[in-house]
């Protein structure tokens, strides 16, 4: 325990934390497994006046090279839990827990509602933050409650689905709410016997073809769909070492899609702008942005560039943060330049 008064290493590489490999050295490193640990570390941190960031498994954050001047908090709780209840199952899961071992137990289990999330890296505390998703389900659909712990009182809290403010790739946790809670455990509301709902063009186009389409069949089209995006981490893959998708797709409002088509019509574009219409406008395809303003798949420059298989995934061949996020900024800087659209970045940046 070397002096802490809970689990703490000093001098951790925070590169080998992250599935992009990046970032310097933690000054301290806590891989908390209980609520107290939570507790001791921030009150430690507060007395010694250092700051905090909360990790999951490292797969949507960017350190910077310098490293962090603080504690990184690991949430690393582990439990759960299946309960059932007529046609419903409650499956609560501690934040520690990994997010695609949490789905492939579900769909063994016929428990439908997050079988497309299969392969997302990351821990279940973290699903809550970006409301992750993909293939046309969003892990707002399912999430019953989320717990946390107030950094700033170290008082628990619970928040029902509804008080989450999900949006695409959004939540309360990474907007108003930000640094302010751990989440330290996740309740999602999953339906017994489930059939899939297949929502998503490629992967209903890909279970026609192979002819099934229970839940089990749904994780393996799903899987096989981002292995040949390297949007799996694969350790034999290098085009995997990324944080996913850097940008998110921007939604605009009506009006402005339409300038962005005649934008592009005025360039001498020939086809439409892939873009597809949701609640708030129109979702327009970042990737598709990307790439139209120089940026193809496989670009390389210095040590980063960008994935051979998916062009919104900026991926890491041995070089820095510094040379990533200067890549993004440029590849914002032309997209802003040439569409008027201005991308937002998907992963947290800790600098
Ligand atoms: C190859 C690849 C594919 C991906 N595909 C997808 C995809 O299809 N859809 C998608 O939505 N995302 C995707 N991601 C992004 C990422 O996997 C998810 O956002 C995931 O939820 C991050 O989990 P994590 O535990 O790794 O979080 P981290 O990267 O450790 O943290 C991310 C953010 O969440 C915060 N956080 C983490 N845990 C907690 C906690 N317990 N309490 C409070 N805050 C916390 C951190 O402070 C940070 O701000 C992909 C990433 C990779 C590398």
């Amino acid at each position: 325990m070397n002096g802490f008064p809970f689990p703490c290493l000093e001098g951790v590489s925070l590169a080998e934390h992250t599935t992009i490999r990046l970032g310097g050295p933690s000054r301290f490193f806590a891989e908390c497994r209980t609520l107290e640990e939570i507790r001791r570390c921030l009150l430690w941190a507060r007395t010694q006046g250092l700051r905090v960031q909360v990790l999951g498994r490292g797969s949507n954050i960017l350190f910077a090279d310098a490293g962090f001047d603080g504690v990184v908090l690991k949430a690393a709780l582990k439990d759960l839990s299946f309960q059932e209840t007529g046609a419903w199952a409650e499956v609560q899961a501690g934040a520690g827990e990994n997010l695609d071992m949490l789905v492939r137990l579900c769909v063994e289990k016929g428990l439908s509602g997050i079988e497309c999330l299969s392969g997302i890296p990351g821990a279940v505390g973290a699903v809550p933050i970006q409301n992750v998703g993909a293939y046309g389900q969003e892990a707002a659909e399912t999430i019953r409650t989320v717990k946390v712990l107030d950094l700033r009182t170290l008082e628990e809290a619970e928040f029902a689905g509804k008080e989450c403010r999900f949006g695409y790739r959004q939540s309360r946790f990474k907007s108003d709410d930000l640094g302010r809670y751990v989440v330290t455990q996740v309740a999602f509301r999953l339906r017994k016997g489930g059939r899939p709902e297949v929502r998503h063009a490629e992967l209903a186009a890909s279970l026609a073809s192979s002819g099934a389409a229970d839940l089990k069949a749904v994780r393996e089209a799903v899987l096989a769909l981002r292995r040949k995006k390297s949007m799996v981490v694969d350790p034999a893959d290098p085009e995997s070492v990324s944080v996913g998708s850097f940008f998110m797709n921007p939604v605009l409002p009506r009006e402005s899609f339409e300038g962005l088509e005649r934008r592009w019509r005025s360039m001498g574009g020939e086809a439409s702008v892939p873009a597809f219409i949701v609640p708030e406008g129109v979702k327009v395809a970042a990737a598709w942005l990307v790439e139209r303003a120089g940026f193809e798949k496989g670009y390389r420059r210095g040590g980063v560039g960008i994935s051979a298989n998916h062009a919104l995934a900026l991926v890491n061949r041995g070089g820095t943060t510094r040379e990533l996020l200067a890549l993004a900024r440029d590849i914002q800087a032309k997209v802003l330049d040439k569409f008027g659209v201005r991308l937002e970045l998907e992963p947290a940046v800790v600098e």
